[in-house]
């Protein structure tokens, strides 16, 4: 099969990498059938305030030169090569995939790449490498052909006429409520409830439409089908995808281990109670084996964080999340609660005879029932009513990563 990797063509202010792969899905059919995937790689890289998606196209190996020719006219075509941080890579390979270029797409996910490791990798392989300006992009286009999906999702994803590029979405509310009561749980994020806002359109100024997320093709086919608006689509396209999977989530035993920018699921105790700093954040500590790490719910997870806010010192979790350069803070995706503390409060005593509430009787006179005059002496421990449960808890739609995993897929 021969592989065409592409990334790093779109810019805050425009375009979008999967938009060129709908493009050239629909010149390149004329020579085999096209499969594609959307990939999305490592999210904590700072210079990547999108969404750092990059697409890998699958098809017959034949007619080679002349597809290689309409890729790159394409790429060099649509891509923003005016903004400075665009700066696009495509990667051709014909063949199996090597081992290796799999264990680079694990490393993309988890770690931040340099170019001339992704150059060397394909001198390696043979594979045939080209950089617009520094080329940045073939990282993640060599990362999208060596990705091996053993969980994926789909995404179907309508993109606009060219005279609508920039322009509001008009994208009849109503049919989107509907088309999710029909198809969820096939279909997944597309309406924050608490918020009550539709989440399958963007609101960037690139040229898609809105997506919609699910478990199958077919499925897609179906809730596209369901959401009405008076704006036409230029292009469909449907991609397997690792969004939704959790694929950049890796189990770390110690504190000690987390590396940078990378993405952890971490067992341990809460050491420090949840404080709520300017800005809305709320940070609590959890300490495992020795270390101590500060675990963040920001402001944007909105309701998420009064579930962070209720743990307590001795509270057993497991965190889901994203860590910064300084390694001192998971920016939480989801919380697992495994064991809450039993926390206790001291109460005056229950009364015998009738059941209720004693007051005190005086200083060190011990407590009296104001019905029956009863008299005891000690106060007594309370258990405290505990307003979580020993559950995952996760952020809410809106504030989810592209590659997180929705609770409904669990
Ligand atoms: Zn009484």
């Amino acid at each position: 099969m021969f592989h065409i990797g592409v990334d790093d063509t779109d810019s805050k202010s425009g375009m979008c990498t999967t938009y060129i792969a709908a493009v050239l899905i629909k010149e390149l059919s004329k020579f085999s059938e096209v499969s594609a995937r959307l990939i999305r790689l490592n999210p904590n890289i700072e210079w990547k305030t999108r969404g750092n998606a990059s697409i890998c196209l699958v098809m017959e190996a034949k007619n080679e030169e002349k597809i290689k020719g309409i890729v790159l006219q394409k790429v060099k075509e649509l891509s923003v090569l005016e903004n400075e941080n665009t700066n696009p890579g495509v990667v051709f390979y014909r063949g199996e995939i090597p081992k290796e270029f799999n264990d680079f797409y694990y490393k993309c996910l988890h770690e931040i790449v340099t170019i001339r490791e992704a150059e060397e990798l394909a001198r390696k392989y043979d594979a045939e490498v080209h950089k617009f300006k520094s080329g940045r992009g073939i990282i993640g286009a060599l990362a999208a052909v060596g990705s091996d999906l053993k969980d994926h999702t789909y995404e179907i994803i309508a993109y606009r006429r060219k005279e609508n590029w920039g322009k509001e979405r008009n994208v009849d509310r109503a049919s989107v409520y509907q088309m999710d009561a029909k198809t969820f749980p096939l279909t997944f994020n597309n309406v924050d409830y608490a918020e009550d806002r539709i989440l399958i359109t963007p609101h960037s100024p690139c040229p898609v439409f809105f997506g919609i997320r699910g478990e199958h093709p077919e499925i897609l086919k179906q809730a596209y089908e369901m959401v009405r608006s008076e704006e036409k689509a230029d292009v469909v396209a449907i991609y397997e995808t690792n969004q939704g999977t959790d694929a950049h989530l890796e189990h770390v035993r110690k504190i000690s281990d987390i590396r940078a920018y990378s993405s952890v699921i971490l067992d341990g105790t809460v050491t420090r109670e949840p404080g709520i700093i300017t800005g809305g954040h709320v940070i609590f500590r959890l300490n495992n084996g020795g270390g101590s790490v500060d675990c963040a719910a920001y402001e944007p997870t909105r309701d998420f964080r009064w579930i962070a806010s209720k743990l307590r010192v001795g509270d057993v979790v497991r965190v889901y999340g994203g860590v910064r350069a300084d390694k001192l803070t998971v920016n939480l995706e989801k919380i697992e609660i495994l064991k809450l503390a039993k926390l206790w409060e001291e109460k005056n005593p229950l009364c015998k005879k009738c059941g209720k509430r004693m007051e005190s009787a005086g200083k060190d006179q011990g407590f009296r029932c104001r019905k029956c005059k009863t008299r005891l002496k000690g106060k007594i421990k309370e258990e405290i009513k505990r307003n979580l449960r020993e559950k995952i808890y996760q952020v809410p739609p809106g504030a989810m990563r592209h590659l997180g995993k929705p609770l409904v897929r669990f």
